[in-house]
């Protein structure tokens, strides 16, 4: 069975619920290079996901290629998905395909996307139709195949056509196209807008006019893929989409948290507009000393107290409980501390419920609230390999008796990945989240001075202090040491003009 699926334009949010499903089931991918990579990673991990070559590649796949491995692997057993940018329909040369597929008696679905056009109109806020304007729309193409030579386009038709024009691969072709219209007879003025890498965080618009549409994509170099958008219905766009108005459209920001902590704060990025590079600066992983832990565990439940200063300790710590073959039942009436919402929060995924987290989340506001009541008390203390020393200190002082347990390492990712390298020397990174100390000084040693050039993001003063020991000042601090605050920091710093 082959499947060909539209995977929309670029975002992944726009592939359609029936084509993540046939992703799901996939045993092989062929993937296009206009395709989003991200949405291969819906794509089970056992599947063969295929990348075909595009542009950049060294060669393209010939069509007869193509439909090959998807007749071979079908033949195979397979279930295929062959997914497509934008619409499988539109210039997606699906005939080809399914033509081929019919020969080999193979058994096919298309699933439908939301094509290049129709995206670029939404994210470009062009009504393309509209009552008085525009009655009609045409998908055409910019590229005519050079093997087609009596069917041309018919330009008179397409000038005297009652609506919106949309071409696809007319890039290099604008001056062509456009002088054609223009010779018959359809106005040079008429607005038009070229929508470049459309639902894209890199999207680009840019307004013109039929006449001036040539010229405008030679002087701005623009490089496919590109649709440009040719009618009255171009001029009723306002000036800023509420796609480009989003607050942190444009923006590159690098985000510089452990890989399993990344997600939350790189998705609420890219929901405000932004184009986000992942740079992990620390790794977590298991303790060295698991038995540590294992005897801790033991005598958790005769502590008065339990106290948490990361989520990744509240998760090492339980998970390692459950694996041991135990679980919640031995924490016994001890009570939970919490340094901040973030860890208040992986306790609730586990049905725990925080007895105490501080009004400012750091460590001297955690033994301050703990401290009263703390003398001739037990605390256990979950925390990294590395950490500040503040909590046991503070606490000892208060007459507690303490232990410490290392519930996970942490350790420094010492080798830039290279695409973030790339674009950092290339000046095309705007922010840097740092989100802890640890993580200020790894990235210190995995970018050293080129940290000059960005702006910082800090999530509370202990972090700012980190970074101006290596002569670093941050743009940004946190005022909520949370990462909505830490995002809030970077908003407001943004767009001062809008506030
Ligand atoms: N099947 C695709 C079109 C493939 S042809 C679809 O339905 O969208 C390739 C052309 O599609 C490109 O040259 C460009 O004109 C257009 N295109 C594809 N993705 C685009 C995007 N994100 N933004 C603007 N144009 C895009």
């Amino acid at each position: 069975m082959v499947y060909l699926v539209g995977a929309g334009p670029g975002d992944p949010g726009l592939i359609t619920v029936r084509g993540v499903a046939c992703l799901r089931r996939a045993d092989v991918v062929l993937s296009d290079y206009l395709v989003n990579p991200e949405l291969l990673t819906l794509a089970h991990p056992d599947a063969e996901v295929i990348a075909l070559g595009g542009h950049r590649s060294r060669r393209m796949e010939t069509q007869e290629e193509i439909n090959a491995q998807m007749v071979a692997a079908a033949r195979q057993g397979k279930t295929v998905v062959r997914l497509k940018g934008g619409d499988p329909h539109v210039f997606g040369h699906s005939a080809e395909e399914t033509t081929a597929l019919e020969a080999a008696g193979i058994a096919y679905e298309t699933v439908p996307g939301v094509t290049a056009a129709l995206a670029a109109a939404a994210y470009a806020a062009i009504p393309i139709t509209h009552g008085r304007h525009s009655s009609a729309v045409a998908l055409v193409t910019g590229q005519e195949r050079s093997d087609k030579t009596e069917s041309r386009l018919d330009y008179g038709a397409l000038a005297e056509f009652p609506g919106t024009l949309i071409f696809y691969m007319g890039v290099t072709s604008a001056t062509e196209w456009s002088a054609a219209l223009i010779r018959r007879g359809k106005r040079p003025e008429t607005p038009a807008m070229i929508v470049r890498r459309c639902s894209w965080a890199d999207q680009e618009t840019i307004r013109c006019t039929l006449g001036t549409v040539g010229d405008v994509i030679a002087r701005r170099r623009v490089r496919p893929p590109a649709v440009v958008l040719v009618g009255e219905v171009v001029g009723l766009a306002p000036e800023t989409s509420w796609f480009t108005a989003r607050p942190l459209f444009g923006c590159r920001i690098v985000v510089t948290r452990p890989r399993e902590q990344a997600n939350d704060l790189a998705e609420r990025l890219r929901e405000l507009g932004a184009l986000v590079l992942m740079q992990p600066a620390i790794e977590i992983s298991p303790p060295c000393d698991e038995q540590a832990v294992d005897e801790a565990l033991e005598r958790v439940g005769d502590c008065d107290w339990l106290v948490f200063s990361s989520a990744n300790g509240v998760r090492h710590l339980l998970d390692r409980l459950w694996s041991r073959g135990g679980d919640l039942r031995r924490l016994g009436a001890v009570k939970l501390a919490a340094i901040g919402p973030g860890t208040a929060d992986a306790l609730a995924r586990y049905h725990l419920r925080a007895d105490l987290v501080p009004d400012e989340f750091r460590a001297e506001s955690l033994a301050e609230s703990l401290a009263g009541g703390a003398a001739g008390r037990r605390f256990l203390l979950a925390r990294a390999s590395r950490g500040r020393e503040v909590l046991a200190e503070q606490l000892a002082a208060a007459g507690a008796r303490v232990e410490q347990v290392v519930v996970y390492q942490s350790s420094d990712v010492v080798t830039p990945d290279p695409a973030v390298a790339e674009a950092l020397a290339a000046g095309q990174v705007d922010w840097i989240t740092v989100t802890s100390s640890a993580i200020a000084r790894a990235l210190v040693n995995l970018f050293g001075d080129q940290l000059r050039r960005v702006k910082l993001a800090s999530l509370s003063p202990i972090t700012s202090a980190t970074l101006r020991e290596s002569g670093l000042e941050p743009a940004a601090e946190a005022t909520q040491y949370t990462i909505a605050g830490l995002i809030e920091a970077i908003v407001e710093s943004q767009t001062p003009a809008r506030r």
